[in-house]
């Protein structure tokens, strides 16, 4: 085995080649300058290992390693798939076994007639790829007027040019000169906690729904393609929209004939404990995207799937589809994702978290709604958002720049925990094959971490 010096040496040079030559998503690249990058080099099960720290993972990697870190199946089906095709493109009308199965396994478990899928490699692409199919569905449909796209604040949708300005964060599109205008509107999000004020969840919901209807009204129905929205909103907060809000969003779709799109990045492939959000809310979209879960992060992969009468709409000219990536419908891809619905399935680990973990986990939680700096714990399936509070009884939050969410998250990892600090609240989305054992871990983590910085507070 190496010596003790090999291995510091060996960290040394990967931080200092980082330090030098990587330039890292969502990194404040002169705070890499002052402190080196920190180095995972192994996983399993919840647990990410680096620098000889074990941490549990209660984000699956960015919500996505649903079943667990080191599944070998998977690796032995990446294996395969490269030594028996590693690559070859899916254009001009070649497929390969498993991308056609792949399509035809998620258009089976998809809600209502979400038949059609189109392959892309990562949550904003298949997001990209809606804007673009949507415009040439209204085109088709003789409607070019109909461009613009109404989002919500708190959105996230990722970070390619279109998407960036679906964003709710300014952070995303200033910086870069994206413009918004003209081309997304954005309406408020269902955001109980924070911008109910006295009303009840339930009209409340009905009060965010028609925000829509009000923005679709404001700047004419006739010119509106689409609404963009995550049925809980994960990456900002894990915000989940009260019962009432989104069977009246389609509503307020159908009657205006604009198309709805569910992006299910996070929420698929069974975190709310059904197999999608549109199943627990109970609505159905027109397009809904699909990445992360998908292959569990073992692979890079997305989808967008499309409903029979949209790509009805898509297909009826026989025109070249002008769009597509390189690695569209990569065979491994396509072969790991199979293999990862498989063990979903064969496991029964959507219903597990329906039955079992899901409320072990939302009873566990709910018990940190009696520490003084936590306003609300909101739960749906293996999703959690614990809102910090300065003041529980007027929910008034402590000013952002204070950074309590990130003390309470570095709190959280000096006891051996992640979970993401998103803005005055963490969220949390632990792989789906969490113990009970493991949810009592996060819990004790979560009530120390959150007693020292209330501690730390209240001295200063
Ligand atoms: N949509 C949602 C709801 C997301 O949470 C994310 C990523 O966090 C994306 C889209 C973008 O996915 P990707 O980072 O794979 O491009």
């Amino acid at each position: 085995p190496p010596t003790p010096e090999a291995l510091r040496a060996a960290l040394a040079r990967v931080q200092r080649l980082d330090q030098r030559h990587h330039m890292h998503p969502f990194t404040d690249p002169r705070a890499l300058v002052q402190a080196p990058p920190f180095v995972m080099d192994a996983a399993q099960g919840c647990y990410v290992m680096g620098q000889g720290l074990r941490l549990l993972d209660a984000m699956a990697g960015l919500g996505c390693v649903n079943i667990g870190y080191g599944r070998p199946e998977l690796a032995e089906v990446a294996a395969e798939t490269m030594k028996q095709m590693s690559f070859y493109h899916s254009f001009a009308g070649v497929t390969n076994p498993p991308a056609a199965e792949l399509a035809a396994r998620i258009a089976a478990l998809a809600p209502g007639a979400l038949n059609r899928v189109f392959f892309a490699n990562s949550g904003s692409e298949a997001n990209e790829t809606a804007i673009k199919l949507i415009n040439l569905y209204w085109r088709r449909r003789g409607q070019p007027g109909r461009r613009l796209l109404i989002s919500r604040d708190f959105a996230y949708h990722g970070s390619t040019v279109a998407t960036s300005a679906l964003n709710g964060l300014t952070a995303m599109h200033k910086p870069f000169g994206i413009r918004t205008v003209g081309h997304v509107a954005h309406v408020a999000s269902p955001f109980w906690y924070r911008f109910g004020g006295d009303l009840t969840p339930e009209e409340f919901g009905k009060r965010a729904a028609d925000a829509i209807e009000h923005k679709i009204m404001e700047v004419g129905p006739q010119n509106v393609a689409a609404v963009f929205a995550e049925p809980i909103q994960c990456t900002l907060g894990a915000i989940i929209p009260p019962e009432s809000y989104w069977p009246r969003v389609e509503a307020i779709c159908r009657k205006h004939e604009i198309l709805l799109v569910a992006d299910e990045v996070v929420t698929g492939f069974g975190r709310t404990g059904r197999w999608f959000a549109q199943e627990t809310f109970g609505f159905q979209a027109d397009l809904m995207t699909l990445a992360k879960g998908l292959s569990s992060g073992y692979q890079p992969i997305s989808a967008l799937v499309m409903s029979d009468d949209f790509s009805d709409v898509i297909g009826e000219q026989s025109e070249v589809l002008q769009h597509g990536f390189t690695t569209s419908a990569h065979p491994v891809a396509t072969a790991v994702a199979l293999k990862n619905l498989q063990i979903l399935e064969e496991e029964k680990l959507v219903t597990r978290i329906a039955d079992d973990i899901g409320p072990y986990f939302a009873a566990r939680l709910t018990t940190l709604e009696q520490h003084p700096l936590v306003g609300e714990v909101r739960v749906s399936g293996l999703i959690a958002g614990i809102e910090i509070a300065e003041d529980k009884a007027s929910r008034r939050q402590y000013p952002v720049d204070l950074g309590v969410d990130q003390l309470v998250g570095q709190a959280a990892l000096a006891r051996g925990l992640i979970v993401r600090p998103a803005g005055n609240v963490l969220v949390l989305c632990p792989p789906f094959v969490i113990s009970r054992a493991e949810v009592d871990f996060i819990v004790d983590a979560l009530a120390e971490a959150l007693d020292q910085i209330h501690t730390a507070l209240m001295a200063s």
